[in-house]
């Protein structure tokens, strides 16, 4: 009787610090993303699915230790951001897709929820970070969009790291390349000057649709109760003519309002992430009183009905991050001072 009442008691704690843990707000939250597509467990083998996951638990790290420390969900979602862009598994800064003229050309963008302030950058070729040069962009220059050569030489006014266009160039990206030029009838350029020699890079090999896997975000809620969102990419393999994506467009591809209570950052195709606003609205639909899911997911839907499919990341002032897609897979993790962080590849995972 005796052992059966101290269960009783042991059940009751359980239950009450459950139901307390889920109760209580986050004080910070860190949501991220690596990129959307046709990402099924057969497209990737056990060693792929592993490093894919290793590298969202180091993004979530590097956001996290920032938000931990007190530290603002600018900072967070830029340091999630950048060890994406280092890593050549994802679609941005190195390892960025090339287009058909065989460059790699990155697109980025940074928004301040608290005071609707934002950065962006298209078209870089020489910047490591193009996170950092969309923030400076923002904190830096009296102008909110930046493209080209111009971006360039402002990130290289500013500081931040300058490197050779070779740096961006994996053999996967290039296959990948390759590949899609070959199946559209076009020419295929030349190998890009300092690109290490066929063969000499031992990395995983590429999972099925090398179109457009990816690109990487961050959004955040930090201990302050400010929102930020940051999405950096290099668009689509074999883009040409100086295309640019959802990604830099802010409203698009990246939005965070501290008024509407939303922090986005969006993956995809790009064009009609473009036209359908997707970013804006998920945050107008939550200023209008709608859930964070369910606004992701209704504007997944809208892109979906023009004929683009993807994902977003969602961050709400509870701190309770949304994940929607219409893709069978994102690449995606989450981390918050409440909830242990988590990470995810297939849709079907919690
Ligand atoms: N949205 C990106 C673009 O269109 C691509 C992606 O997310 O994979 O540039």
């Amino acid at each position: 009787m005796r052992i059966a009442f101290s269960a009783l008691i042991a059940l009751f704690a359980l239950c009450f610090s459950s139901a307390y843990a889920q109760d209580a707000a986050p004080q910070w939250s860190l949501a991220i993303h690596g990129g959307a597509g046709v990402i099924e467990r057969s497209s990737l083998t056990p060693e792929q699915d592993a490093a894919y996951r290793a590298a969202l638990q180091g993004a979530l790290d590097a956001g996290s230790a920032v938000l931990k420390g007190g530290g603002s969900a600018l900072d967070a979602v830029e340091a999630a951001v950048q060890v994406m862009e280092d890593d050549p598994l994802f679609n941005a800064g190195r390892g960025a897709v090339f287009t058909a003229a065989g460059r790699n050309e990155l697109d980025a963008a940074v928004m301040n929820g608290s005071d609707l302030t934002a950065g962006s950058v298209a078209g870089l070729t020489t910047t490591r970070h193009p996170i950092a040069a969309a923030r400076a962009v923002m904190e830096k220059s009296p102008h909110v969009m930046l493209i080209g050569t111009g971006a360039d030489a402002f990130a290289a006014s500013v500081g931040l790291e300058q490197v050779d266009p070779a740096f961006f160039f994996t053999e996967r990206r290039w296959q990948g390349l390759v590949k899609a030029l070959t199946e559209a009838g076009q020419p295929i350029p030349e190998r890009p000057v300092g690109a290490p020699l066929p063969g000499a890079q031992a990395e995983i090999a590429p999972p099925l649709n090398e179109k457009k896997f990816g690109t990487v975000g961050a959004v955040a809620l930090d201990s302050q109760g400010r929102l930020a969102a940051a999405t950096s990419t290099g668009g689509m393999t074999a883009k040409r003519w100086g295309r640019v994506g959802d990604v830099p467009i802010i409203g698009a591809g990246t939005y965070a309002s501290n008024a509407d209570g939303c922090a986005v950052s969006a993956t995809g195709d790009g064009e009609y992430f473009i036209r359908a606003t997707v970013a804006r609205d998920i945050c107008a639909r939550i200023a209008g009183g709608a859930a964070t899911q369910a606004a992701g997911q209704a504007e997944i839907a809208d892109a979906e009905r023009l004929g683009g499919k993807g994902g977003v990341i969602v961050m709400g002032l509870d701190g309770r991050p949304a994940f929607a897609m219409s893709t069978s897979g994102m690449y995606r993790g989450a981390v918050s001072s409440t909830d242990p962080a988590r990470v995810a590849i297939y849709a079907d995972e919690p």
